[in-house]
């Protein structure tokens, strides 16, 4: 069989590449993603129509930055470069790379040029996503500037003759407007791809290969109730039946009711499941006193939920496999995607201990996002409310509270978390946000109440809307409906006297707080 056409992605360390890798599968080509560490004879034997370079967090004026054998550009391979591989193109063939007056973070107005061809049906003025500190200021020579921002003379630059593009912003991300047009573009039109590459169910083969895997043994899966590790259950319940036993442990750090929810849904007959709801709220509480460092709660926290799962596992008996609901983002936030950086260590990543007493642990969404693990929830015959719900942290409330954590600002932050879940339904908003939530801030302030000083704590509000989870944008809510919730917050949640609306987007702040 004659060899697929590929476009290689090579990884600098960014965030986002296993969306340029997905969006260009989405165009029905294949391809792969190799680090900048192995090198131009090993992208060379690859084979690659085209090549793409990723962002990264380094900046490529400096030394030790990552960076390629300039002989890339001359082997007559399309070459795209996205944010630090845009960089990286224009200080590799002479132009002049340096820090940016102006930073740029999130949605950016892009002034596009008709002539390029990878701005071919998109609009002049198109909404791109930024995310960078650096900035081309003078293009390499022989290249021409086919969009600027007021921030940024040089959004994107091209040398024709030689194939090679640069772009500043992440054609990858949805939040660019037109970047899937842009990327589709740089595929057909420069790369001339013919499009001979097709998915193939992602549910099937997976429940396939889990059946191999498992044979006749004995599953542990990790339930949070949260979307992930419910359609990690489901897809397990699918493949081995009653071999599977799903533990659900509560850390005194869920959402108001949430217990009692999740014990509903999976201890009830929908699911025919083996079902253990554990109680460890004081255990967690004890382990996180005096704890302030969001790093370490993580841990604390990773380690603490893998120990139960080992106690239930020996009450089982032979259990060899624990099954987790990881998914890509978790795995790159946790800086195992390749080249990318630790933004924080999620429980069920970076966050596990050294030592697992387990034979092996399966992750059957390791490579997915979320919008992907909501499809396949579905595929998989889960009910709408539960694949559309909103995620909720491993380490639950926890993050969502900065510094210690007290069994008093739990119910705090639960409390002011209800209200704010309850009005925003009221509201009608529910469907059109993709997450929202209450933080406790640990910062108190002056107020006055019934003639009387105060000095109470701050609880910041949170809404996004997002699709991959990937980047995120705060969401405009009804001033109204800020008002009712405010007022509403500070009258029934004791020690809390000030109430705040987070309006950063990601980047530059995460959706969670730790
Ligand atoms: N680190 C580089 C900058 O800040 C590139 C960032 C990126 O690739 N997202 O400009």
């Amino acid at each position: 069989m004659a060899e697929n056409e590929k476009v290689l992605v090579v990884d600098f360390g960014g965030q986002y590449n296993q969306l340029i890798a997905r969006r260009v599968r989405e165009c029905n080509v294949y391809c792969e993603i190799i680090s900048y560490r192995a090198g131009l004879d090993a992208i060379r034997a690859a084979n690659p129509v085209g090549i793409i370079l990723t962002g990264g967090p380094n900046s490529v004026y400096l030394e030790d930055a990552p960076t390629m054998d300039p002989a890339l550009f001359e082997m007559g391979i399309p070459v795209l470069g996205i944010c630090y591989g845009s960089q990286l193109m224009s200080h590799l063939l002479g132009g002049h790379v340096c820090r940016a007056p102006e930073r740029e973070y999130g949605k950016t107005l892009v002034h596009t040029s008709s002539q390029s061809p990878i701005f071919q049906n998109v609009s002049r003025d198109t909404i791109c996503w930024m995310s960078h500190n650096d900035y081309i200021e003078t293009p390499a020579p022989g290249f021409m500037i086919t969009a600027y921002t007021d921030n940024c003379p040089v959004a994107a630059a091209e040398n024709r003759e030689k194939n090679l593009y640069a772009v500043q912003f992440h054609p990858e991300v949805l939040h660019t407007q037109e970047g899937k047009q842009m990327l589709h573009n740089f595929v057909y039109n420069v790369c001339g791809c013919k499009g001979d590459w097709k998915m193939d169910s992602f549910v099937e083969r997976s429940i396939a290969a889990l059946r191999e895997k498992i044979g006749d043994g004995k599953v542990l899966c990790a339930l949070s109730g949260g979307v992930d590790s419910s359609v990690a259950a489901a897809m397990l319940s699918k493949a081995v039946g009653s071999q599977l036993t799903c533990v659900f442990v509560d850390h005194g750090l869920l959402r108001k009711n949430e217990m009692e929810q999740v014990c509903e849904i999976f201890g009830g007959d929908e699911f025919e499941m083996n079902f253990i709801c554990v109680d460890a709220r004081q255990r967690y509480y004890d382990k996180l006193a005096g704890v302030e460092e969001p790093e370490k709660k993580r841990k604390i926290i990773g380690e603490e939920f893998i120990r139960i799962f080992e106690e239930e596992a020996k009450k089982i008996g032979r259990v060899d496999f624990l099954v987790q609901g990881t998914i890509y983002p978790d795995v790159v936030e946790s800086g195992l995607g390749g080249e990318s950086t630790v933004i924080k260590s999620h429980h069920n990543v970076g966050g596990l201990p050294d030592y697992v007493d387990f034979k092996e642990i399966v992750e059957p969404l390791r490579d997915l996002f979320k919008d992907e693990v909501r499809q396949a929830g579905r595929e998989l015959g889960l009910p709408e409310y539960l694949v559309s719900r909103q995620p909720f942290p491993g380490p639950g409330l926890a993050v969502r509270i900065i510094g210690e954590v007290t069994p008093e600002k739990v119910a705090m932050v639960q409390d002011a978390d209800a209200i704010w879940r309850e009005e925003i339904a009221k509201a009608g908003l529910e469907s059109q946000l993709s997450q929202y939530f209450a933080a406790l801030t640990n910062m108190r302030s002056v107020g006055v109440m019934g003639d009387e000083r105060t000095y109470d704590y701050a609880i910041a509000l949170r809404a996004v809307t997002t699709v991959d989870f990937m980047t995120a944008e705060s969401a405009e809510i009804p001033w109204s409906v800020l008002q009712t919730v405010t007022s509403r917050i500070v009258n029934e949640v004791k020690h809390v006297n000030r109430v705040l609306y987070d309006c950063t987007g990601k980047p530059p702040a995460t959706i969670e707080w730790e």
